[in-house]
């Protein structure tokens, strides 16, 4: 054992009174410090490698798997369902094949996508649900955002800056990712606008996407990431990068309906146009109808993948209560269920909640919030309770009850 302070650890140097521990071996000693830095970089190095196992291993699911698993999660849309698993099947696929073969025979455009429809119909559901089904790095941008900064070219590379974050900073990861831009109805050009500033950067961030969706390699700012504290900016190549844009465009329902009109006009052979299903304007829509909306040509070229989402009705809504894998409903039984306690719902309160979502224009996102006024008061005396609650019926008088005092307009969803 050491005698005197003269001991150092052999790799630093620090003596015995700077060091918490020095261990011996047969021809030194290493200090404490050493050895967690040394464990960081085992831990840091193991980590890498299992990630580009897990990386090269991508769940690559047929269209009809990746529509049945989306079913789990996902109520109606089936139109949109499959679009969007035959698209994810190929993008794939794509990679999949040039990863084997190094190159591609022919070569297969990105299938990016675009998603139009009323906001809370599940657009980002669908996409995130298809990035936890694929096991891929997901994040989820807004485009709005990129708008409000006005210079915008460092902007939209941020929307990587989120993927990497996802990706826990494994570039290889991200560049097999997806991303979900929301509300980019919202960078549509408007013509009439009055204010040319606001048309004109609504214009520039759909040029400053381009060559993000198109696949180019960018250097994205890492943010002051946990590993990367100050480091400079990192290479994302996005040419397999998914991107999912959603929209609810809001009004192109006219723009779709005239389309079909001239259509119909200047094409005398065209006589569908009586038959068309007016409820449901949106299933026509065309990528013409996003030009006329505001998007620039060369975006929509790059979005190849059009698809629409209904707005939801009230079954669709009661549904999505019940059915869903990790439905609402669920979710309070097993809260319920961890606390000793059955939980029995009333139909007639799940009728209850999708009328006031109806009523007070909530749609899907506002049944949490409906769910949260009718349960709180019980989920908050609930486990302070002597003795155990075997069971607990949520009743119509009792759900009503408990609204009554709910400011269900402030749930109101911008
Ligand atoms: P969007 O992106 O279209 O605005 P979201 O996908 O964010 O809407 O939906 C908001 C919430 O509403 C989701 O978290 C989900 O709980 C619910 N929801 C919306 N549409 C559906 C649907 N078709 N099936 C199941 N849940 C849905």
């Amino acid at each position: 054992m050491a005698k005197d302070t003269a001991i150092r650890c052999s790799l630093c140097g620090r003596d015995k009174k700077e060091s918490k521990i020095l261990i011996a071996g047969i021809n030194g000693h290493v200090c404490d410090n050493c050895v967690t830095q040394a464990y960081g970089i085992i831990k840091e190095e193991s980590v890498g490698e299992q990630k580009q196992q897990v990386q090269h291993a991508i769940n690559l699911l047929k269209p009809k798997t990746i529509k049945e698993k989306l079913d789990e999660y996902v109520i109606g849309q089936d139109d949109a369902k499959k679009v969007l698993s035959v698209a994810v099947y190929n993008h794939f696929k794509r990679i999949a094949h040039v990863a084997k073969n190094n190159k591609e025979e022919v070569e297969i455009d990105k299938s990016n996508l675009i998603l139009v429809g009323e906001t809370g119909t599940g657009k980002t559901l669908l996409a995130r649900s298809i990035a936890t089904m694929l096991n891929v790095p997901f994040c989820i941008a807004d485009a709005t955002v990129l708008t409000e900064a006005g210079y915008v070219g460092e902007d939209v590379e941020s929307i990587l800056t989120r993927l990497l974050q996802a990706a826990d900073y494994d570039v290889a990861a991200a560049e097999k990712g997806i991303v979900f831009i929301d509300e980019v109805d919202k960078i549509a050009r408007k013509s009439d606008n009055p204010s040319i500033t606001r048309d004109v950067s609504g214009e520039g961030v759909q040029q400053a996407m381009l060559k993000l969706l198109e696949g180019t390699v960018v250097n994205v700012p890492p943010q002051g990431g946990r590993k990367h504290p100050d480091a400079k900016m990192i290479a994302v190549n996005t040419k397999n990068i998914l991107f999912i844009c959603g929209g609810a465009f809001d009004g192109i329902e006219k723009k779709i309906a005239k389309r079909l009109n001239t259509t119909a006009v200047g094409y005398s052979a065209v006589t569908d146009a009586v038959e068309l299903d007016k409820g449901n304007l949106l299933q026509y829509i065309s990528p013409q109808d996003l030009k006329s909306f505001g998007l620039i040509p060369e975006l929509i070229g790059r979005l190849p993948v059009l698809t629409y989402l209904k707005p939801l009705d009230r079954d669709a809504l009661r549904q999505i209560l019940t059915d869903p894998k990790n439905a609402l409903m669920k979710q309070y039984k097993q809260l319920f269920k961890m606390e000793g306690t059955k939980l029995e719902i009333d139909e007639e309160v799940l009728n209850l909640i999708v009328d006031k979502a109806i009523e007070f224009k909530l749609g899907a996102r506002g049944l949490r919030g409906i769910c949260e006024a009718i349960m709180t008061d019980i989920m908050y005396s609930l486990p302070s309770e002597e003795k155990p609650v075997k069971q607990f019926t949520l009743t119509l008088d009792y759900a009503l009850e408990k609204l009554k005092n709910a400011r269900l307009s402030q749930l109101k969803v911008a």
